[in-house]
């Protein structure tokens, strides 16, 4: 019943540029396009950087704890591996599939290349909707899943990180499984583990820090401070909680929330620490005491100073973004804007942070907990809070120069240095043979 495969990737017969699938491999295609237009390369070597080094698809059977047997589809994607190891999350959710793994997987490489980090890029992800299983059924599926794409994966080659629908809990599973299997304890093949295992302080929420410091980067270019600022935030997972929180502790005013379930909006602030509780008491945003009902769309819609998309792929599209009111579109989720929304943004005056500056943080700490798991000695929070604000507005400022240089938008500026790093460790390393 259990297969599994390792599958090269469709090479066309003659160098021509890139298929343009659709979805969020086709919003990372052109973005891809952009950078290599702006940067003047070649067909061929637009191709090497549009072409995953690596992808494997596996099965993943499950037996339910009724007995029954399921089967999930998994897969694992290296899209780039020149500057370094594959890096990038693992996804549980109902609509993974290959396309949305290489999308993800081919931002990661940008996203290292951006912040500087001696890392390519990959993703992986599992169809499944970890809502319907019991912690024991997610621990079966993360373990064979980690059996099946063992021989991808490994602290020198490709390490893992949580992503939707996935947590440290889920990378401990990891660790183990790997640990196991090779005979000794290997905390570095992946990170966003809990701290009893080699974790690093910082990472639960090192992404949404990264938000917030990108966020007051901006503003401060322009005279303004986070402190009363008014901001929404779309999705309520890992990012947009502790993103909401941080804003609220830097002064700004949180104005609205969502998940998937609908949002709440308080004009005055929503008491974010208060929300926490409800979360962890209902399991959802909505019916908050201290704040009005609406929905998703009405959030990206509300006149706040900035928006923060921290959910899923593709909600700012060509009429969505038509929508936004919002000075700023700080993006906390992978690819929130499509090709279209992004020109409507443009056109409207709206400055996007893109994702692979914006979301970088957490990757930059994923980053500090290897080397601290590769040198078995560990730093402490304010470290790790330094380092990280550090990197993230260094990489804010070389971005935002870019942009100004050149002309172009930040998301531009920000895919021309991922990219161009990329494509050097390509040109300065020769084609092999
Ligand atoms: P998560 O699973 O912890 O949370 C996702 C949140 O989005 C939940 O509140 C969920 O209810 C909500 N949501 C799902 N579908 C929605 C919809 N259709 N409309 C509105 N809300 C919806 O996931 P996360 O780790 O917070 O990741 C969120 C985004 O940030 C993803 O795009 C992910 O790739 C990106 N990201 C995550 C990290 C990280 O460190 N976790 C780092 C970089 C980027």
């Amino acid at each position: 019943m259990t297969t599994s495969s390792i599958t090269t990737p469709e090479l066309p017969d003659a160098p021509s540029v890139p298929p343009r699938p659709a979805g969020a491999l086709a919003t990372a295609h052109e973005q891809l396009a952009t950078a290599v237009e702006h940067l003047g390369y070649d067909e061929g070597l637009h191709r090497m950087l549009a072409t995953p080094r690596r992808e494997i698809h596996v099965a993943v059977p499950l037996r339910r704890d009724s007995g029954e047997t399921v089967l999930f589809h998994g897969f694992r994607v290296q899209h780039n591996v020149s500057r370094g190891p594959g890096k990038g999350g693992l996804r549980y959710h109902p609509s993974v599939d290959i396309d949305e793994v290489r999308a993800l997987a081919m931002w990661m490489t940008w996203k290292c290349g951006v912040v500087d980090l001696p890392y390519g890029g990959a993703k992986g992800g599992v169809a499944i909707d970890p809502r319907e299983y019991s912690t024991s059924e997610l621990e079966r599926v993360t373990r064979r899943y980690t059996s099946e794409i063992m021989p991808m994966i490994g602290p020198d080659t490709d390490i893992m990180a949580p992503d939707m629908g996935t947590d440290s809990q889920t990378m401990a599973w990891v660790m183990d499984t790997y640990s196991v299997n090779r005979g000794h304890t290997i905390p570095a093949v992946v990170t966003g583990k809990p701290l009893a295992v080699g974790g690093s302080l910082g990472r639960g929420t090192a992404t949404s820090a990264g938000i917030v410091h990108v966020t007051a980067a901006a503003l401060e270019e322009v005279g303004e401070k986070l402190d009363g600022v008014s901001v929404a935030v779309q999705g309520f997972g890992k990012v947009g909680s502790h993103a909401a929180a941080l804003f609220a502790a830097r002064g700004a005013r949180v104005a609205a929330v969502s998940d998937q379930y609908g949002g709440i909006r308080a004009d005055t602030g929503i008491d974010v620490d208060r929300l926490f509780a409800h979360v962890a008491a209902t399991g959802s945003v909505v019916g908050f005491d201290g704040a009005d009902p609406i929905s998703n769309a009405e959030l990206l819609a509300l006149d706040v100073d900035v928006l923060v998309p921290a959910a899923v792929e593709g909600v700012l599209d060509e009429v969505t973004a038509g929508r936004v009111r919002a000075r700023y579109v700080v993006e906390g989720a992978n690819g929130p804007t499509t090709t279209a929304g992004d020109r409507v943004l443009a056109k409207n005056g709206v400055t996007v942070v893109p994702d692979v500056l914006a979301n970088a943080g957490g990757v930059v700490v994923s980053y500090f907990e290897w080397v601290q798991a590769n040198q078995t000695y560990w730093w402490t929070e304010h470290e790790i809070a330094e380092k990280l604000e550090h990197r993230m507005t260094t990489s804010y400022h070389e971005v935002s120069a870019m942009a100004r240089a050149h002309g172009v938008s930040l998301r531009d500026a920000a895919l021309i240095i991922g990219v161009k790093r990329t494509a050097d460790a390509h040109e300065i390393r020769g084609l092999y043979p």
